[in-house]
């Protein structure tokens, strides 16, 4: 599929542009709202979630997970002293679903996302340990990770907003995860 049909805009060249030179993430402004959104409805509790896409730079789709910190914290506080508000932790079973799911259909892995409380969208070393879990290398080392930042109630009284958002992915020559474009289409 090459976009080129006679009257159809192709809208999407811009992320396909930004992808060839490096890592990038890219979302249809619907679905980064809706992203925003799963940020805001989670307050004060971590959110996260998936992203796939159909090809290397196309649009994303997001898939919202459910963050079991709060419960491992509740649990173990020993071996997961942080709770939702400080981490995530990606429902293992729905991540493979997703996975699974998204390759029969021919889609892959873009990258996952996840809101920072009332701190700031930049990728921690705590993000950085959870992202190689497995090793040296990352889990899924294409993957861009989006992160926002979500502040609480505003003393004129509106609710969670999300104040900042920014993308990472991993530099095999730095060997640490840096800033990547977040391309938004219409
Ligand atoms: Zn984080």
């Amino acid at each position: 599929m090459n976009g080129k049909n006679a009257g159809q805009v192709d809208d999407t060249a811009p992320c396909r542009r930004v992808h060839r030179d490096r890592p990038a993430l890219c979302l249809r402004a619907a679905e980064l709202a809706l992203i925003r959104a799963h940020a805001c409805a989670a307050y004060p509790r971590e959110c996260c979630g998936v992203l796939t896409r159909t090809r290397c730079g196309a649009p994303a789709r997001a898939h919202r997970c459910d963050n079991l910190q709060q419960q491992l914290h509740d649990e173990d506080p020993g071996r997961h002293p942080r709770d939702a508000r400080a981490a995530y932790w990606i429902d293992p079973q729905q991540l493979y679903d997703i996975i699974m799911v998204s390759a029969s259909v021919g889609n892959s892995l873009a990258g996952f996302y996840h809101s920072h409380v009332d701190s700031e969208a930049r990728f921690s070393s705590m993000d950085q340990r959870g992202a190689m879990v497995l090793g040296p290398e990352p889990d899924y080392p294409d993957a861009v990770h989006l992160v926002l930042s979500v502040h609480g109630a505003s003393a004129s009284g509106s609710g969670p907003a999300v104040t900042g958002q920014r993308c990472y992915a991993w530099d095999p020559q730095a060997r640490e995860f840096v800033p990547a474009p977040l391309v938004i289409v219409a």
